[in-house]
């Protein structure tokens, strides 16, 4: 490849020929998340957003954003929710006003999010299909104002979800995850300990907000607890570089945003030749190994369709354990 255009984002004209050349490998996506960085950054973002519409009508899209941009956030996602009816937005908020700030390392970055999730929850008085989301990382100085956060969320009427901090190679340059450094030797065990009773409220509330189909959210934050106390490994095989793929900014492609592990670049080759690629072939053969660890929100979802059995047995247990008071 020219090196000039090696780290170069991909252009709109180049992201519309990978979705038309490959498109009888994607025409059955159903789930599409934007991420950054910060997404909101790329002027045309918006321009985008309108041809993967075009590609993938019916596919969910999620966009993850820092919320500071509010007035480019405001314009995109008006435009984008008349045409799209399943999107999402999460917006990051680390903690109160003072935390959030000291963790971004900008003043007034908190202030910038908040109005952003005001004037989406305007939005969504029009488009009630819009679905907005507080995210969080678990983090040693955010741990304590993780009931704040919430009561933001309730306040809003949006949902709120939080994981575990991932180191990510791909974008911050750090190792792979193990089960280490996922939680217990990352934040201590303490402050880990201390976030059991706000879970335990939290997970009940979901219960009773979401009834049945609050099974797969009680299995995530129950799994995440037990495996960043470092009580339990991951519990399910990972899917991606199978059932999802992570497709960079300048067109190199991943199983996933976390692990470091190049598939191939969409400019070099059509997606299906990189997913039939000797590379592609190893990747998943590591994967299956479970020689990396996560516990990400977008992929743990994915794993739980996968591996439907899990959270059937975890489902049952769940209900009995309520009924007759049984240890899960
Ligand atoms: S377990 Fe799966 S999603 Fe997590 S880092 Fe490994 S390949 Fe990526």
């Amino acid at each position: 490849m020219n090196p000039q255009i090696a780290d170069r984002d991909l252009t709109l004209e180049e992201i519309k020929k990978f979705l038309e050349r490959d498109y009888d490998m994607l025409k059955n996506v159903v789930e599409i998340t934007f991420t950054g960085g910060e997404p909101f950054m790329r002027d045309d973002f918006g321009e985008m957003l309108e041809i993967f519409h075009g590609f993938f009508p019916n596919a969910s899209f999620w966009i993850v954003t820092n919320g500071t941009l509010t007035t480019r956030i405001e314009e995109v996602v008006s435009r984008i929710v008349k045409i799209h009816r399943k999107i999402g937005i999460s917006i990051s908020i680390d903690g109160r006003e003072e935390t959030h700030d000291k963790i971004r390392g900008i003043k007034g970055t908190y202030k910038k999010a908040v109005q952003t999730i005001k004037k989406m929850a305007i939005l969504r008085e029009k488009y009630p299909w819009l679905n907005i989301t507080i995210g969080s990382v678990l983090l040693p100085l955010n741990i304590k104002d993780f009931p704040f956060i919430y009561k933001l969320s309730k306040d809003f009427n949006v949902d709120f979800t939080f994981q575990p901090l991932h180191l990510n190679p791909v974008f911050y340059k750090h190792p792979l995850n193990t089960q280490e450094t996922l939680g217990k030797y990352l934040i201590g065990e303490e402050k880990l300990r201390k976030l059991k009773d706000f879970l335990e409220i939290y997970m009940q509330e979901i219960f009773s907000r979401y009834k049945l189909a609050a099974f797969p959210h009680l299995y995530y934050y129950d799994n995440m607890f037990r495996i960043v106390l470092g009580e339990r490994c991951r519990t399910l095989n990972c899917f991606a570089g199978i059932s999802a793929f992570h497709l960079g900014s300048n067109g190199d492609i991943y199983p996933c945003h976390i692990l470091n592990k190049k598939m191939g670049n969409i400019r070099e080759k059509s997606l299906k030749e990189i997913w039939r690629s000797e590379e592609a072939k190893n990747i998943r053969g590591e994967i299956a190994k479970r020689s990396c660890i996560c516990w990400t929100v977008h992929e743990i979802y994915r794993s739980m369709e996968e591996n439907f059995i899990h959270l059937l047995i975890f489902s049952i247990r769940h209900v009995l354990k309520n009924k007759l008071n049984l240890r899960t």
